[in-house]
């Protein structure tokens, strides 16, 4: 069985000083590895389907590492996935959630259109940090009428806490830290 901790590499002081940055490139970059990650998200959403006694009708995920984790499942799965975009990148109509960072605030976009009221989403992205991201992701979804089910990540850094922000919806993760 492929240990998918030997294909997250971490870079120390990426982006900035202090930061321990895990780098998924080693894991994307290796076809068992990242097929495994895949298959294991997947075994993950039959849980969550399980434990919800419902099934996932849409993926959503932010850019840029959401994107590279999101699609594949969801096309594994056979749902619909909408991407979750920083400020103005969407064309079409859209609706947006600002979030507080260390420093100054973050925006998220979604089309209006991409979830419809009732739909059952399930979010998705690389690293659970601070939760602050998925917070709003969750918001978004939810403005549209959308049911979030819950949040699937590779990994969680437990370190920060980022659970207590997502409080109320179900988080599953492959990885802790
Ligand atoms: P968060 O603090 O949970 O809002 O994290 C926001 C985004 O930053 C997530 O989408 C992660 O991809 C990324 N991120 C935060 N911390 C790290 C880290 N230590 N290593 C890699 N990615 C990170």
């Amino acid at each position: 069985m492929i240990d998918l901790r030997d294909y997250v590499r971490e870079i120390a002081d990426f982006p900035k000083p202090g930061i321990r940055f895990k780098d998924i490139t080693p894991l994307i970059g290796n076809g068992p590895a990242f097929r495994a990650t895949i298959d294991r998200m997947s075994a993950l959403v039959s849980e969550a389907e399980l434990a919800s006694g419902q099934k996932i009708e849409l993926i959503a995920s932010p850019e840029a590492r959401g994107f590279i984790f999101g699609p594949p499942l969801a096309a594994h799965l056979g749902v619909g996935f909408v991407p979750i975009r920083k400020p103005n990148k969407l064309p079409a109509a859209r609706t947006s959630v600002s979030y507080a960072l260390e420093y100054g605030t973050d925006t998220v976009e979604m089309h209006t259109d991409g979830v419809d009221p009732g739909q059952r989403v399930l979010l998705v992205d690389d690293v659970l940090a601070t939760g602050g991201t998925m917070a709003a992701c969750r918001e978004l979804v939810e403005q549209l009428g959308g049911t979030v089910v819950g949040c699937l990540f590779l990994m969680e850094l437990t370190f920060l806490e980022g659970r207590g922000r997502l409080d109320g919806t179900p988080i599953y993760t492959i990885l802790e830290e």
